[in-house]
């Protein structure tokens, strides 16, 4: 038997482009409502809809376990794969966790991630039903699964963006890793919102930056989009913060909001109004183009391309230990 031969790398070193490049091995069947590509997957089960959704988090990488404290880490491990429910404006219902300890970790890191998970759950209105534990030579590691149900308006989905929708994201951007990268609380409430109100044509969490997300969504609903820098809410602590760049490039960049972006057909004020009444705030940042794949960010009546980046972890540089 021949080995099977060496791949060729993708153009491109992302996790966006590696993914194109195994995709085609995963063909959707026929139970497969929103497959790969998405915030959360949906699938139909004995004529309903499950939306499920994995994430991972990892000492090191996405928080520091000296520093957080293992109540901390776990509630994260939730909220990120919460945030993404939200994004499809889907309920949580049930919560898988595998844990993955450093060899030796003592019995109060396992205790602490338990009490993080049962009040991260709870926040989030699901149950936590189950999970696997394992030991090994690296760092702690806990991925969460959720299994949810669709909301109002069924799965939302980053493709149905359309040429003259509004752009509007929930809240300030950029500085998360002052601390609201693992305090954020995951959308689902204001998602749910938006889609008893029928709002969203598409809708995504910026989990990797507006910068890396937006292309996204772009892609996706295969239209372009004119952001106007001077409507980009920036956080309070993407001022703060240390390190290069802008406040603006921050909140473009950085990660790790978790706001919601929303594609919607553009707003009278006395609808916005009544969403803020109801806890909703849209802030809207541009507007989507028909120019497939053209992004442009807008200053002061000045269009120049949008910049590209993020957070992307095939591209990230290790961290210093
Ligand atoms: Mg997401």
């Amino acid at each position: 038997m021949r080995p099977p031969s060496e791949p060729s790398e993708p153009a491109e070193r992302s996790e966006d482009a590696w993914l194109r490049a195994v995709a085609s091995r995963f063909p959707a069947g026929p139970r497969v409502e929103t497959g790969i590509g998405h915030d959360a997957a949906c699938v139909r089960l004995d004529g309903r809809l499950a939306v499920v959704k994995t994430d991972a988090v990892i000492d090191g990488v996405d928080f520091r376990l000296a520093e957080c404290g293992p109540e901390a880490a776990a509630r994260k491990a939730v909220a990120v794969t919460a945030s993404d429910l939200a994004a499809t404006a889907s309920v949580p219902r049930a919560a898988v966790v595998a844990v993955a300890l450093p060899r030796g970790a003592p019995f109060a890191l396992f205790d602490g991630l338990a009490r993080g998970l049962a009040a991260a759950t709870a926040e989030c209105g699901c149950d936590l039903v189950g999970g696997d534990t394992s030991t090994y030579d690296g760092p702690l590691a806990v991925t969460v699964a959720l299994v949810g149900e669709p909301g109002p308006m069924g799965v939302v989905r980053r493709s149905g963006a359309r040429p003259g929708d509004a752009l509007s994201v929930t809240g300030a951007l950029g500085g998360s890793i002052l601390g609201r990268h693992l305090t954020f609380a995951p959308r689902l409430r204001e998602a749910l919102v938006l889609a008893e109100g029928r709002v969203p044509h598409a809708m995504m969490d910026l989990s990797d930056g507006l910068a890396a997300d937006l292309p996204r969504l772009c892609a996706a609903s295969g239209v372009g989009a004119d952001v106007d820098a001077e409507r980009v809410p920036v956080h309070a602590d993407a001022r703060r913060a240390p390190g290069p760049g802008t406040p603006l490039s921050r909140a473009l960049a950085d990660g790790e909001d978790f706001e919601l972006l929303v594609a919607h057909a553009p707003l009278e004020p006395a609808a916005l109004a009544a969403l803020a009444a109801r806890g909703v705030v849209l802030v809207r940042v541009g507007t989507v183009t028909a120019a497939a794949g053209v992004l442009r960010l807008v200053t002061g009546g000045v269009a120049a391309p949008f910049p590209r980046g993020g957070y992307d972890h095939l591209r990230a540089p290790p961290r210093p230990a």
